[in-house]
């Protein structure tokens, strides 16, 4: 199926995500597509935001926005206090 350049970049890109086969991208990028330019700058922002300030705890490997993440600090201090 021909899919003009700028959708099959989009689908090109979300069928690398874990999981995913070759109908499951092409529907993503075609509600993607279909979402308002507003909702579409907010995703792209999360999305940057989300890989600029996440990062994986070293202790429990949960997402985090630092390293330990906060239950990993609260462990360690509780301990500490015993
Ligand atoms: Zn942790």
């Amino acid at each position: 199926m021909f899919y003009p350049t700028p959708s099959s970049k989009l689908i090109e890109r979300l069928s690398k995500l874990p999981g995913t086969g070759i109908t499951n991208p092409t529907r993503l990028a075609y509600n993607t597509i279909d979402m308002s330019g507003e909702d579409v700058n907010e995703m792209a922002k999360n999305l940057l935001t989300a890989k600029r300030e996440l990062t994986y705890c070293s202790i429990c490997g949960n997402l985090t926005e630092a390293d330990p993440g906060g239950s990993c600090t609260e462990e360690t201090r509780d301990k500490s206090t015993i």
